[in-house]
């Protein structure tokens, strides 16, 4: 079994001062694959005392120095990427493949996209043009916490610390316990990129001890989340009274409106889409909102398409779903799915219980509910699993009411060839992404949402905006 228990603070690796052992469970297979330390205040003190003292220097480090920092960590990502697939694969049951193209692939993406949004950042610039004396500078907020999920685990982490490094601040990552394996990989990389002691620092634990101790620190300047909105809200009381800046990413429960003239493909790229990483993705389209002259066909088709995703071990190379990561998440998605059948949905594909063949490991049947109403639960909680709702609407007005009728609002989808229609749409969804005809939003894309899917943005030039302060000076240049 692995065995990894330091913590990398200040540019080294150290034992745990105050670290109690945590098994990493293997969801494909139920078993202990590595042993972590969850670390306590002793060790939340040292990271951010680390990233305290190094904030002078990297703050005043030239911009391109520190692009070329971040050039740095891009090159060393690359050069470990064969190591981050099957320590992601086998921590949160992504599949191998899939785990080393999607999910290893997304990091490299945005550490490319922060370096080409760096290069055009406008880090000091003039107000305007008639106001040369004025001067707008872009400056680190300062020791940034990060903390992140388990489900997109390097995306997450290089959306973070990409933006917060190349702007400047010094940093504490605080992985997800369920996913620490990748994390501490990424402090090798890290590590490899040869950053000033302190800039970058890690500390393994959970939400209620090292998650909170960084969120009510003194000496922490800015919290960056992405997880849950359980979390998020934990996340913002602790952090109050210090008034530090809150960045969330928070939970999502996006719906996809198939109109009557949507292409052909419409129906089966919502479903596999919603089954990607076994369902367990914030931007997941897990609301099928249909037209209702094509509701039956389309229903017929998901439940067709669902009824074809395998389900296999993480470690098995192919393109079935993996399991989904521990056993409460799969209690609870058995759970919503009997509670979508008490309500009245009608199952149409898959159900409770496991797939036929397995009787370990937390897989779960890949399910899709016709007749779905938005007042629901499966409608309205996420789900975060292979569980799509298929709900019918009569006209465009009642679409958008259903797609806006959530407490998120992360990215909602449109598939219609219309297009005076899908900008009509696209402007009254309330939702930070809208996503139409499966064509995917580009390099350095804003990703973060409204409601209580959070506030943050992150990716490209929004991404590095939300880890600087906008300072005012005027005087600049005149005598
Ligand atoms: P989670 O909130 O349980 O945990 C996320 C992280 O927060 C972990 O590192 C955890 O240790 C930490 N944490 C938990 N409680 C905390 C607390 N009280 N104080 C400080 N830290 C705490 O979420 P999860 O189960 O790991 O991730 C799934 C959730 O993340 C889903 O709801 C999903 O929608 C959301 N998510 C959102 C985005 C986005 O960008 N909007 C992206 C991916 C995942």
């Amino acid at each position: 079994m692995i065995e990894k228990r330091q913590f990398y603070i200040n540019g080294a690796w150290v034992e745990a001062q105050a670290g109690t052992a945590h098994d990493v469970i293997d969801p494909s297979t139920e078993e202990a694959c590595a042993v972590i330390s969850l670390g306590g205040e002793a060790d939340t003190n040292a990271a951010v005392a680390a990233a305290k003292a190094a904030l002078p220097g990297w703050m005043a480090t030239p911009v391109e120095d520190r692009i070329a920092a971040l050039e740095r960590v891009y090159a060393a990502y690359k050069a470990r990427a064969e190591d981050l697939g099957p320590a992601i694969s086998v921590e949160m049951g992504a599949p191998i493949d899939m785990a080393k193209t999607q999910q290893v692939g997304a990091g490299l993406w945005h550490l490319k996209n922060f370096i080409t949004a760096a290069k055009a950042f406008p880090w000091e610039a003039p107000l305007g043009d008639d106001t040369p004396n004025d001067r707008i500078i872009h400056e680190a907020v300062g020791v940034c916490a990060l903390i992140t999920p388990w489900n997109w685990p390097m995306n997450q982490i290089t959306l973070k610390v990409g933006a917060a490094l190349v702007a400047g601040n010094t940093m504490v990552l605080k992985p997800s316990e369920e996913s620490p394996l990748d994390a501490m990989i990424f402090a090798e990389i890290m590590d490899a990129a040869d950053l000033p002691p302190g800039v970058f620092n890690l500390v393994n634990g959970d939400g209620a001890g090292v998650g909170s101790q960084l969120s009510s620190h003194p000496d922490v300047d800015m919290v960056s989340f992405t997880g849950s909105t359980r979390a998020g809200r934990l996340i913002s009381i602790a952090a109050a009274d210090t008034l530090k800046r809150v960045h969330l990413e928070l939970g999502g429960k996006g719906a996809n409106l198939v109109f009557a003239d949507a292409d052909d493909k419409a129906v089966k790229r919502g479903v596999l889409h919603m089954m990607n990483n076994t369902g367990q993705s914030c931007n997941a389209p897990s609301r099928m909102v249909v037209e209702a002259s094509r509701y039956d066909a389309a229903v017929e088709e998901a439940a067709a398409v669902a009824s074809k995703v395998t389900v296999g071990p993480a470690s098995e190379e192919g393109r079935h779903i993996g399991p989904v990561v521990n056993g409460s998440q799969w209690e609870k998605i058995q759970a919503l799915i009997e509670k979508g059948i008490a309500e009245g949905a009608r199952l149409v594909a898959g159900g409770p219980g496991r797939p036929e063949g397995f009787n370990k490991g937390f897989y779960v049947r890949p399910t899709v509910f016709a007749d779905v109403t938005n007042d629901m639960t499966i409608a309205q909680e996420e789900i975060f699993g292979p569980v799509l709702s298929i709900l019918k609407f009569e006209s465009e007005e009642e679409a958008v009411q259903i797609a806006n009728d959530t407490p998120y609002g992360l990215t909602n989808y449109v598939q219609s060839s219309d297009p005076e229609r899908r900008q009509r749409l696209a402007r009254q969804l309330r939702s930070g992404m809208v996503e139409m005809n499966g064509e995917s939003r580009g390099a350095g894309a804003p990703f973060g949402g409204m409601k209580m899917s959070g506030n943050g943005r992150e990716g490209g030039s929004w991404g590095i905006h939300d880890f600087v302060e906008v300072k005012s000076v005027s005087g600049w240049a005149a005598k």
